[in-house]
């Protein structure tokens, strides 16, 4: 077992210490027994895996305790912030398949929040400080060391109050003046070093326009909001560890400013903190996916090959596939490195029970099948899914002259060759038994027709079929089948962990994470799919419709192969 594996068990056996701990809250009464949990993405980019572990576990809670589960924006800062992100964002939600309560944004609160911040200042628990975040940062101190005060730490209230209306106004310059709150700067704790609460941005809010000037920082807006929406549990990746002392302090000012100070644990939200997802041979950071997408390494937030729900979407990821895949690896305590291929197997696990399987041939080669008739034609029934009886069949139609892969035939063949060879005998899948005669060629060697005769008896369901023969081929009529291009896709990147390499991750790119194939053949049942219909190409692998397809111009991207080829190049190499 390699380590990934181990971890992943390790991961199954803790499954839900969140749980537990919410169970403990509950038998105190905390909170009179109310469950209310958020999920509170910032609209910045777009939602990815690791995204949806953290909905898996907001909504899974809710659900188990029969609580809600609310969607809230953290949209704190306008300048990387816009409403498409919002809108697909929700989408990718809803696609999972989960439901929110109520949508809030950070933004809603930010009357709320400027008035706290005021109480804040009045009783001297913030302050405004000119210098740079350059000279801010140098006074920061070291864990071990403790900071020293800014010049300014000690301003008079009422210079306080005017400085931070004038951060609020359109003349006002970024960098210029921060709020600070003003905590202890020898703290242990870093964020309780007077952490920065407040900062001038005058990019347009994409929900508020140019009403604010200044912006709460995500430590003055996350707990606050969480604290005026009645949230119970804030769960969170455990980045935020280290923020939980200053999340609880903050809330303990906030019931401080609304006189509920002596009721110190009720109605108070308790942060939990979980590992994040993080998948091999990827990237899951907002800022290198940005990168990716605007530096054209990939077509767009949803392709394919990117970790976003979108690009899963658009691969042919089913929702349940990544939800059995979340629940498989479980939360701990522990960051750790999940293997991609457990991921994939997750996915082929759920389209096996569900895709319709179909006839496509990627690197096609053409059979004739000389003693059939020229001009006859016959409809073969074909089963859309042997795991599911009840989605039926369709007819693909059989015929003289037909395509196979070019790689079911070989001239002279070792003996475990059980596909196309001269003199020996193959079932072509739903329809007949053939014996390859021969092949002809190009001057320059290349294979361009292969011959074979078919065994009138042997088609399936009549007796002549039940013959041993070993091998079956997938196969297209010729004159009854539709061209397609085929999108295949590999691994984004060539190493396992590209965040923990040093060198510049673009470096790291797989070039060849993405074939093309322009000229394969599908059978004619394929003119009537829709998009997001589940495929499997029959000895291939799963597939779906690219959205890009039109009606005269079919496009498929690959979903997954049917066996987990690339752990086996991995072991050869
Ligand atoms: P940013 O760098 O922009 O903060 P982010 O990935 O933290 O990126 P958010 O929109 O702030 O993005 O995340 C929303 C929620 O999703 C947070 O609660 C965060 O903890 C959770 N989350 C983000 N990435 C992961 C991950 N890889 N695994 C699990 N949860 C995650
Ligand atoms: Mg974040």
């Amino acid at each position: 077992m390699n380590t990934i594996e181990s971890k992943a068990n390790e991961e199954k056996r803790s499954l839900s210490f969140v749980e537990q701990l919410v169970e403990e809250d509950l038998a105190e009464k905390k909170n009179s027994g109310r469950i209310q949990t958020r999920f509170p993405p910032e609209p910045n980019g777009y939602l990815h895996i690791g995204h949806a572990k953290a909905i898996c576990m907001d909504f899974g809670v809710a659900e188990h305790y029969k609580g809600i589960c609310n969607l809230r924006f953290d949209d704190t800062n306008p300048s990387k912030e816009n409403t498409e992100y919002v809108e697909n964002i929700l989408n990718d939600i809803s696609w999972l398949g989960f439901k929110w309560e109520n949508i809030y944004y950070a933004s809603d609160y930010f009357e709320k929040l400027w008035e706290f911040a005021l109480w804040m200042i009045q009783r001297g628990y913030a302050y405004v400080d000119e210098q740079t975040s350059e000279e801010i940062a140098r006074q920061k101190g070291t864990p071990t060391e403790p900071g020293q005060a800014s010049p300014y730490r000690d301003r008079p209230v009422e210079e306080n109050l005017e400085l931070f209306h004038k951060m609020n106004t359109p003349e006002a310059i970024e960098g210029s003046m921060v709020l600070r709150a003003k905590l202890n700067m020898a703290d242990p704790n870093m964020h309780f070093r007077d952490p920065v609460i407040y900062r001038i941005i005058q990019t347009p809010h994409h929900r508020t326009g140019t009403k604010w000037h200044c912006y709460p920082m995500y430590d003055f807006a996350h707990g606050q909001s969480d604290y005026f929406e009645g949230v119970t549990h804030s769960i969170c990746t455990l980045e935020f560890v280290p923020h939980r002392p200053l999340y609880d302090k903050l809330i303990d000012f906030l019931k401080e400013s609304d006189g509920t100070a002596d009721v110190l644990n009720d109605n108070r939200p308790r942060q939990i903190e979980f590992n994040r997802l993080n998948l091999t041979y990827t990237v899951m950071s907002k800022r290198k996916l940005h990168t990716l997408v605007e530096e054209h390494f990939v077509n767009g937030w949803d392709d394919p090959r990117m970790p976003t729900l979108s690009g899963m979407r658009r691969r042919g990821y089913s929702p349940e596939s990544i939800r059995n895949f979340i629940d498989s690896i479980g939360y701990t305590k522990f960051d750790a490195l999940n293997d991609v291929a457990l991921l994939e197997a997750a996915v082929r696990d759920d389209l096996n029970k569900r895709a319709t399987r179909v006839s496509a041939v990627l690197d096609p080669v053409k059979l004739v099948i000389t003693n059939y008739p020229d001009g006859q034609t016959e409809e073969m029934e074909s089963i859309n899914n042997p795991e599911n009886e009840a989605a039926g069949t369709h007819n693909i139609t059989f015929s003289k002259n037909l395509w196979i892969e070019r790689d079911d035939f070989m001239e002279e063949a070792p003996k475990k060759f059980f596909r196309m060879t001269p003199d020996k005998e193959v079932r072509l899948k739903n329809a007949y038994i053939v014996r390859c005669t021969g092949c002809t060629k190009d001057t320059n060697g290349n294979i361009t027709e292969i011959q074979a005769e078919y065994d009138p008896d042997s088609k399936s369901g009549m007796p002549g079929a039940n013959r041993k023969v070993k091998g079956t081929l997938h196969w297209v009529s010729a004159d009854h089948c539709l061209t397609a291009e085929v999108r295949e896709y590999d691994r984004l990147f060539n190493i396992e962990n590209p965040s923990a390499d040093e060198r510049d991750f673009r470096e790291l790119l797989n070039p060849e994470s993405l074939k093309v194939r322009a000229n394969c053949f599908v059978e004619n049942h394929l003119a009537s799919i829709k998009p997001g219909e589940y495929l499997q190409f029959q000895r291939t692998g799963y597939f779906v419709l690219d959205p890009d397809s039109t009606e005269t111009h079919l496009i498929f991207n690959k979903t997954v192969g049917l066996k987990d080829t690339w752990a086996k190049e991995k072991a050869k190499a």
